[in-house]
């Protein structure tokens, strides 16, 4: 059974379209602002994929583009200036940012933070605030095992990778969600080992051709949450789709899987963001 994201995508923009609704007829219009620096491929497709899904889901968008040797005097005055500005709910700076801005994103405020991307926001995942906001590509994975009811109670996963955008943060939601998982990554001696043992294999390495089917259990589920740009221009995932889909019970396309499910994620996050900003209830 293949995985696709679209329904999930569609599933979760449908229930954000009617919280804006409401935020609307309560007099607030959710709004997100994307900060980029310099000109990254990776960066201006996903913004403009970021800014179609808002659009779609009726959330306002402010594209702030900064040159790729900016100062970090320039860098903090944009961001606090979005920090400060009570019309923006949530802010979205889109990483890794250049060497000299490293650590930078600490300076964004909490509350709007709607991808995790300060040690804080991690800090208040890791304790199971519910007004915390996961990274969005890892909520998107259990987004997608919700919707596909992969149940995860008691359940094997192996994640391969470790970063502190997917890999990390993914295994501790698994974990919170009670599976019990192992984390691979670059030093593991043996990744094999791990997958075979595993009911769930979900692999964010960003390798392709990573996971073979020798490596996988009969009727495992895989998620595959890599993005591989070939030779040829056109995308791949970590895992080989044709050979694992023979052994696995649901695996998912890329593209057409996870990636799907990202901006719907990020959306999500910045109506309750807008929420909680506009309400609070302490
Ligand atoms: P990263 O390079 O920061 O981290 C990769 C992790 O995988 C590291 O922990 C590394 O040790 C591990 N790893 C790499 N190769 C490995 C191997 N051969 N064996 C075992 N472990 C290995 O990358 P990232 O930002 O975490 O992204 C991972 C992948 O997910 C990339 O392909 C990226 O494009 C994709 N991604 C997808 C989305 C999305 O679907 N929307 C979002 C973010 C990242």
């Amino acid at each position: 059974m293949e995985l696709r994201g679209k329904p999930v995508a569609d599933q979760i923009t449908a229930q954000v379209k009617q919280d804006v609704q409401a935020l609307q007829e309560k007099g607030v219009w959710p709004k997100l602002t994307i900060i980029r620096v310099g000109e990254k491929p990776d960066d201006l497709s996903y913004e403009r994929v970021a800014c179609s899904r808002m659009q779609q889901c009726g959330i306002l968008t402010e594209e702030i583009a900064l040159a790729a040797d900016c100062s970090q005097e320039t860098f903090i005055a944009a961001l606090q200036e979005k920090n400060n500005d009570p019309s923006v709910h949530g802010i979205l700076l889109l990483r890794p940012l250049p060497p000299a801005l490293s650590g930078m994103e600490e300076m964004l405020a909490p509350q709007k933070d709607v991808d995790c991307a300060t040690a804080t926001a991690l800090g208040r995942m890791f304790a199971e605030d519910p007004g915390a906001f996961a990274p969005c590509t890892a909520q998107a994975v259990m987004e997608m095992l919700a919707y596909y009811e992969v149940p995860l109670r008691g359940m094997d996963v192996t994640v391969i990778g470790a970063s502190l955008v997917v890999g990390k943060p993914l295994s501790e939601l698994l974990t919170t969600a009670d599976a019990t998982v192992t984390t691979c990554h670059l030093q593991t001696r043996d990744v094999a080992k791990h997958t075979r043992q595993a009911d769930i294999v979900i692999s964010a390495a960003g390798c392709p051709g990573l996971i073979q089917p020798d490596m996988l259990r009969r009727g495992v589920v895989v998620i595959d949450v890599g993005i591989n740009v070939r030779a040829d221009g056109s995308i791949c995932g970590d895992a080989n789709f044709l050979s694992c889909e023979q052994v696995a019970s649901k695996i998912t396309p890329v593209p057409g899987g996870v990636g799907s499910v990202t901006t719907s994620v990020l959306a999500k996050h910045v109506v309750q963001a807008a929420w909680q900003n506009s309400f609070p209830t302490k």
